[in-house]
């Protein structure tokens, strides 16, 4: 049984052309001479690449479908109307909005938020660049922790950086961290991620020295992409721009 869908996606905007498909190579029963597509096999020998990435590339977030045969909807939550902790026992008093979810993390640095969490890790992409402030403003009044994924500073065409090629002023950077705190009450805390090459940048020394932020969090490597974090930048001069910058940058043949 395959729990996923392969070689069809909408992430990617392929469909398969027949009813049945194989399960685990998601080809179609009647692959046929002459097919017009759209698969992801069809698209890709043609588009290459292009096939890595959700698409319209910037303008989407894209949500793994995998249909796990467990999922927490499975599970039911039975609660128990007797007795109350923190609040009078009284049908008038212990009511829905008096509940408490409060919480807080760290070891020796306790920062609290209302309810218990964490944004995933909005970073470089166009994506997040667009949305990041209706969203960093969201987690300030909501009272929780926002992360600032990686790569801002390395992609931000206002970098500036010092004679030892460390940020020495990142305008991006900057303006996500200031949109969090604009509306922040005290709960929960703006986390900048970085990678080997922000670390290498000296982000964690702006973000801390210049910016004060209080919390960075250090990658080797990428935990959920396996093959490594990759962006697709729209220009050549932008692509040798980060390539002065120490990023990979592979042309595209197709391009
Ligand atoms: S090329 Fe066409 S027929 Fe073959 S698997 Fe793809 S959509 Fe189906």
């Amino acid at each position: 049984m395959n729990l996923g869908r392969p070689n069809s996606n909408d992430a990617l905007q392929t469909k398969n052309r027949s009813r049945n498909v194989a399960p685990q190579s998601g080809i179609c029963s009647r692959c046929i001479d002459g097919c017009k597509g759209n698969c992801d096999l069809f698209t890709a020998t043609f588009r290459g690449r292009e096939l890595l990435y959700p698409s319209p590339f910037g303008e989407i977030t894209a949500g793994a479908d995998k249909d796990y045969p467990v999922d927490y909807s499975h599970l039911n939550i039975m609660g128990y109307a007797m007795g109350a902790e923190g609040i009078e026992a009284d049908p008038d008093h212990a009511t829905f909005p008096k509940v408490n979810t409060e919480t807080w993390y760290g070891a020796t640095e306790k920062v609290k938020m209302k309810i218990p969490m964490f944004t995933g890790a909005l970073g470089s992409t166009d994506i997040a660049r667009k949305n990041w402030e209706h969203f960093a403003v969201g987690a300030a009044i909501t009272g929780i922790s926002l992360v600032c994924g990686e790569n801002v500073c390395g992609i931000d065409p206002q970098l500036k950086v010092d004679k030892n090629g460390k940020v020495k002023d990142s305008p991006e950077l900057k303006n996500r961290v200031a949109q969090y705190r604009r509306y922040h009450e005290g709960y929960g805390d703006i986390l900048v991620q970085m990678n080997v090459e922000d670390t290498r940048l000296g982000v964690a020394e702006y973000a801390l020295g210049s910016l004060g932020v209080e919390t960075i969090e250090l990658k080797w490597g990428q935990g959920a992409k396996c093959i490594g974090g990759e962006i697709k930048v729209n220009s050549l001069d932008r692509a040798l721009e980060l390539k002065k910058r120490g990023y990979i940058v592979t042309p595209d043949p197709e391009n």
